[in-house]
């Protein structure tokens, strides 16, 4: 796989000029004998395309990857890792008797206090 070698002026233009014409991608793929997902994040690097979803983001972050905290659960002190800003775990929030502590307030309430993890 040669996809982290930067491209050539010629191979740019080239690709250029297949997206001018219409190549599918799949064409264009193939002429630089690379896969399509390949083939994409050459366009989004080289700025000549951009495509939705993280899938061709040039960042290592995952889309999907969501920061957690293991903060005790307000309620039940359970410290299981929870996704951050989230201040009651699951299994309380999912419990009927929330006493009506949307997530809004306990935030405000805990507001200020700096023991965020980053
Ligand atoms: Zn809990």
């Amino acid at each position: 796989m040669n996809s982290r070698n930067s491209l050539t002026k010629e191979q740019v233009s080239r690709l250029r000029y297949m997206l001018n014409n219409d190549y599918s991608y799949r064409a264009m793929a193939k002429a630089f004998d690379v896969c399509t997902d390949t083939l994409k994040r050459m366009l989004v690097r080289e700025g000549l395309a951009e495509f939705d979803g993280a899938k061709y983001a040039i960042s290592p972050l995952h889309k999907t990857e969501q920061r957690h905290w293991a903060r005790p659960c307000l309620r039940c002190k359970d410290d299981k890792p929870r996704p951050q800003w989230q201040y009651i775990c699951d299994k309380c929030k999912s419990s009927v008797d929330v006493n009506g502590l949307s997530d809004s307030y306990i935030e405000a309430m805990n507001n200020g206090d700096g023991d965020v993890e980053v």
